[in-house]
This record gives C-alpha cells, structure tokens and sequence, in this order.
C-alpha cells in the first residue's frame, strides 16, 4: 500500500492511503535513505510503501519504501551534535505573509525567506496582510512591494485576513496542494488559517496545547486535509523556514534576476562584488535592479561563512 505521512511522533507515522484510510506505522530493522543523514528517516510530507501486519487483532502497517523527495526543509539542533532534523517534505509552496505594520516586515527579512525557498526548490507567495488598516504611505509601500517581487517573478497578493478580502483567492492558490505558512510573529498567520477552516484551526490549537503538556520539548509538524481539497503543513513551535547550507558562490543564484544575468559577467563564478565587467552591478548602476535586493544579496554573503539560518527570526 501506498500513503502520505501525516504525523510522525518519533517511532510511529501516521500514514493516510489515497482512500482516505489512516494506518499507524513503523519502520523494521535497518531502513536507510540516500543523501541525507538525519535524526528523523521519515518525515511529514514522505510518500511511503508499507505493508500491513496483524498482532493481537490490531492492524499496523510496516513501511519499507519511500519514494524520492521533491524538496524538504531542515532544522539543525542548537547543541553540539549539530544533527539534522526534517522538518517536513514534498511541499508545494509557502506563503509568506508581510505586513508593513504591526509587526513592521524588513525587505531584507523577506529576501531572506526568498533565498531560502529558492535554495529549497519551494514556490514563494508573498501575501500583504492587514490591507484594512493602512493609511495612504502604507499602501504605496505595499504597491512599490508587490511591484518589486513581481518583477522578479513572485506572485503577490492583498489580503486582510480579519475582514476576508482575498482570502478566496489564497484558497484558490491552495487547491489540490501542500502548503505551508510563515512569517513573524503576530502578521497574522493563525487569523488568516481560522479564515480559511475555522475547524482546523481549533484542531491545531489542541495540538500545541497537547504538545505543552508533553514531557518532551520536541515539536512535530503535522500535515492537514482542509474541506476544498488542499493540505497544510503545520510546524508548531518551529519560527521561520528552517536552515540552508550555502556556498558564497551559490547566494546569487538564488536572487532570479541576479541568476539571470550571471552569464553576462566577465568572469563565471563572479560574486558581483568588485569584479571587472559585472552585469549584476551594471544592471544595479542602471536601476534595473532594487538596492534593496542587493543589499540583501550582501548582507547574506557576509553571513555565509556560518551557516545561515532562519529558524529564530523572531528571536
Ligand atoms: P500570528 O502570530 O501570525 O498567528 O498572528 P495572529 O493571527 O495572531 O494576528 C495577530 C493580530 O493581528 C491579531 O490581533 C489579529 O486580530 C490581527 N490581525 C490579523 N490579520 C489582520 C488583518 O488582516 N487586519 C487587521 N486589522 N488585523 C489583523
Ligand atoms: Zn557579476
């Protein structure tokens, strides 16, 4: 039999078949994956093959199968040990909600978040969240935003999540899909999913409230049906869109409109600095790209001798 993996709570996955059955399962034996080491072998998000077995009338699946991830995300434990944890995988895309306001949202925080999704092969929506309460400059900042990230090629949208204007729309960008939702704290994120599905947000309450009473600090993510046919991923106690390695050579190719003009520089490994004959900087010179962006662009390289990490914005 084949399924998603919904919940994993360490040693038992909850895997959901496409019709809809739901199979408690477990790993026997030695089970490897190719490429990466991690604490987690499976995560939520994996596509498995198990079998079923039977013991004391209760039927329990034995996965031995997992299909290749399209993409995941990570998490690095902070102690010395250093080990990878997978967030989740095969996610289809994130929306990053930005508010210009309460709280105030950074360009270099969401270039960040950007860099990160492409790094990740994970589509990027940004969404501008509390439309309702901006005065004139607020909107103009909003519409200099959208403009920006739409030129580079991300879709962005108006939305009030408290008054339902575009939430429609983020449905319609959800159906038949994996999705996941980030940003700081307070933009709106549990408002905008209790829009969405009042009911789930009163599931992933008992969630989080479940997982405070636990023992254990550890957090799981949980991947959800919603009633329209999309599934969310919910990282409770996870901030931000977990870790990326990177090499400094690799930074600019994760900016599209840097990326696209790379073949145009003297030199094929450029990192658009102080070199001869840079097309980033030329095109920098001549307004075709945002100062913002490349600030960002530097600001990260700066960072990329540690790793880079985004999974204690708020902090
Ligand atoms: P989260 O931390 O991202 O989950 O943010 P919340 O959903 O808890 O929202 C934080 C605060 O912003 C709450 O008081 C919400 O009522 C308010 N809020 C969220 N979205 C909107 C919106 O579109 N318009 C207005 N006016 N307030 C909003
Ligand atoms: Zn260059």
């Amino acid at each position: 039999m084949t399924g998603i993996v919904y919940k994993s709570t360490g040693s038992w996955y909850t895997v959901k078949t496409e019709l809809g059955e739901i199979y408690e399962c477990r790993i026997k034996g030695k089970f490897r994956i190719k490429g990466i080491k991690s604490t987690n072998p499976i995560a939520v998000g994996d596509i498995v093959d198990f079998e079923l077995e039977t013991d004391n009338n209760e039927v329990t699946g034995i996965i031995h199968n997992i299909y290749d991830r399209k993409n995941y995300i990570i998490r690095k434990s902070v102690n010395l040990s250093k080990q990878t944890h997978i967030i989740a995988s095969n996610i289809d895309q994130v929306f990053l909600l930005v508010t210009i306001n309460n709280p105030v949202t950074f360009t270099s925080f969401i270039d960040r978040f950007l860099v990160t999704a492409e790094a990740y092969s994970i589509k990027a929506i940004l969404l501008f969240n509390k439309i309702d309460t901006y005065d004139e400059n607020n909107l103009l900042e909003v519409k200099y935003l959208k403009s920006l990230y739409k030129n580079i090629g991300y879709q962005c949208y108006e939305i009030s999540a408290k008054e339902g204007k575009n939430v429609d729309k983020v449905k319609q960008l959800m159906t038949d899909k994996v999705s996941m939702f980030t940003g700081h704290s307070g933009v709106g994120k549990s408002t905008l999913i209790n829009k969405i599905e009042p009911e789930l947000d009163l599931k992933i309450q008992e969630i989080s409230l479940q997982h405070m009473q636990g023992q254990h600090t550890t957090t799981f993510s949980e991947m959800f049906d919603l009633s329209f046919g999309a599934k969310i991923i919910d990282t409770p106690g996870i901030k931000g869109f977990g870790v990326v390695d990177m090499d400094r050579e690799e930074v600019g190719d994760y900016f599209p409109e840097f990326f696209k003009l790379k073949e145009n520089c003297k030199f094929n490994n450029c990192l658009h600095l102080n070199e001869p004959k840079c097309a980033v900087k030329k095109a920098l010179d001549n307004d075709k790209i945002a100062f913002s962006r490349y600030r960002s662009y530097l600001s990260i390289l700066e960072n990329e001798s540690e790793n880079y990490r985004t999974d204690n914005w708020d902090k």
